[in-house]
């Protein structure tokens, strides 16, 4: 085999960004956009030892999952990879890709687990969930003709492919953006460029309350104002359900989204939501969970495998704005010791707990600011049960140890990065914990990440 070559390749499996696999006598070759039980006809592209990189040219038999992608950009922005398989189709993959990691990285014999089926997400009338994003951050350029449009970032690189909107978006979320652009138009606001570093806007983020419909809207900046202030208050105010509007000041060259000065033009601080019957306010630089329905039922999974009594003291670390805690807390029984402790590093995510924490007339929790490794060995009490909900890096060593000492009954480890996931659970297998039970979650339809609750038990001793 050499470069250029066409090949008639069988389809096997899919790999973890959501790519076929096929193989040639044992050699794997990678073909984005193919699906498992498809013959195709592919160009190799790109040979490495053990493995290579085909394209595909044509599908001779296409698979009975394939689907018609409903974006444009499909194929080319890095965001939904998986448009083209059905949903029951994602959410295999999906259950499939949890229990490979944990199987392969974890060492866990997932033969001796209660393995749960995967929570999915299925819009009745269209079979396809979409539309269900509660927030948005798209980068702005400009076109070859001057004009300002959002997109996506090819894969990893810095070329922007643009959209018109966004099929996994609120449609007010989409309205709202192309607003933006409009007044950017009409008031000649210029768009970022990178190479330069020259232009204004860099971004436009958006974040909407499912149960209130409350709208924030950010505008990124490199600079410290933009022109006409007054008109745009004006004119973005009049929107019946903006509530918040703010101007991040980023000049830095930098790919991170947010600049440290964020500066309230008109309108609350913080947009609210509803989880479990709980409000909660979110400020723009807190974490808060993308997809509101399926955010309810992971909640509400992380709380079965808690399994909480009442009159415990559970740790909430990574907590964000204190959802899972106050979820938690709320079925507690105060006036039995119950509570719960919740640790963050973000201060603007912990006063908003604390806040939230108060509006909820919620008395048994309480929030710490900082990092968990470093904070959780000091907390003022020790747990029963310890939630962990890390970014995708999983949790630190140091503060799996800092569990293991503790000695808490369950720990229940919600995760976004079944890697990470699988690799923190093997640590804690080694050190006196039993993984008993596991559930994944589909938080992001249509794209390849998954979410993953798993529940470990100390083995007796
Ligand atoms: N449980 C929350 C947040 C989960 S996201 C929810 O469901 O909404 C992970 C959170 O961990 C983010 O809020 C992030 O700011 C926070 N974080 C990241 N690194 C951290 C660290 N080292 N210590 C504590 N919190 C951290």
């Amino acid at each position: 085999m050499k470069k250029n070559d066409e090949v008639m390749l069988i389809i096997d499996d899919l790999g973890t960004n959501g790519e076929g696999i096929g193989h040639i006598d044992g050699y794997a070759l990678f073909v984005k956009g193919a699906l498992p039980g498809e013959k195709v006809r592919v160009r190799l592209m790109k040979l490495n030892k053990n493995y290579g990189f085909a394209r595909l040219l044509e599908i001779i038999e296409p698979s009975p999952e394939r689907r018609m992608p409903f974006c444009e950009a499909f194929g080319k922005c890095g965001g939904c990879t998986l448009q083209h398989l059905s949903y029951e189709g994602q959410l295999a993959f999906k259950d499939k890709k949890v229990r490979d990691c944990l199987s392969r990285i974890g060492a866990i014999d997932l033969d001796k687990v209660e393995w749960l089926p995967i929570i999915g997400c299925t819009d009745e009338q269209s079979q396809l969930p979409l539309a269900y994003r509660n927030k948005a951050q798209f980068p702005v350029r400009q076109d070859k003709d001057g004009n300002p449009v959002i997109g996506f970032f090819a894969g990893r690189s810095h070329q922007l492919i643009p959209v018109s909107s966004c099929g996994i978006q609120h449609p007010r979320i989409n309205a709202v953006v192309e607003d933006v652009l409009h007044f950017m138009k009409k008031y000649h606001m210029t768009a970022y460029n990178e190479e330069s570093h020259t232009g204004l806007v860099r971004h436009i983020y958006v974040r909407r309350g499912y149960h209130t419909g409350q709208i924030m809207l950010c505008v990124v900046i490199n600079g410290r104002k933009i022109p006409h202030e007054e008109e745009f208050i004006q004119h973005f105010s009049k929107m019946e359900d903006m509530t918040s509007l703010y101007l991040n000041v980023n000049c830095e060259k930098t790919n991170v989204i947010l600049g440290k000065k964020m500066r309230l033009l008109w309108g609350q601080e913080t947009i609210e939501d509803r989880i479990g019957g709980i409000g909660f306010r979110i400020s723009p630089q807190s974490f808060y969970q993308v997809n509101p329905q399926q955010t309810e039922k992971l909640y509400a999974c992380a709380a079965e495998f808690a399994d909480l009594k009442g009159n415990e003291t559970v740790w909430d670390l990574y907590c964000g704005i204190g959802t899972i805690s106050l979820y938690l807390a709320k079925k507690m029984d105060a006036q039995k010791g119950g509570r719960v402790i919740g640790v963050e590093i973000v201060p603007e995510a912990i006063e908003n707990a604390k806040e939230n924490a108060r509006r909820n007339a919620i008395s048994n929790a309480e929030f710490y600011c900082g990092a968990a490794e470093d904070v959780a060995e000091k907390l003022p009490q020790s747990a029963d049960v310890v939630v962990v909900d890390p970014p995708r890096k999983g949790c630190d060593a140091k503060l799996l140890d800092t569990i293991v000492t503790m000695k808490p009954e369950r720990v229940v480890y919600v995760s976004c990065d079944p890697a990470t996931l699988a690799r923190d659970v093997k640590i804690l297998e080694e050190k006196g914990y039993r993984m008993v039970k596991g559930r994944a979650c589909d938080m992001f339809p249509q794209g390849g990440h998954v979410e993953t609750v798993c529940l470990l038990t100390r083995k007796a001793q």
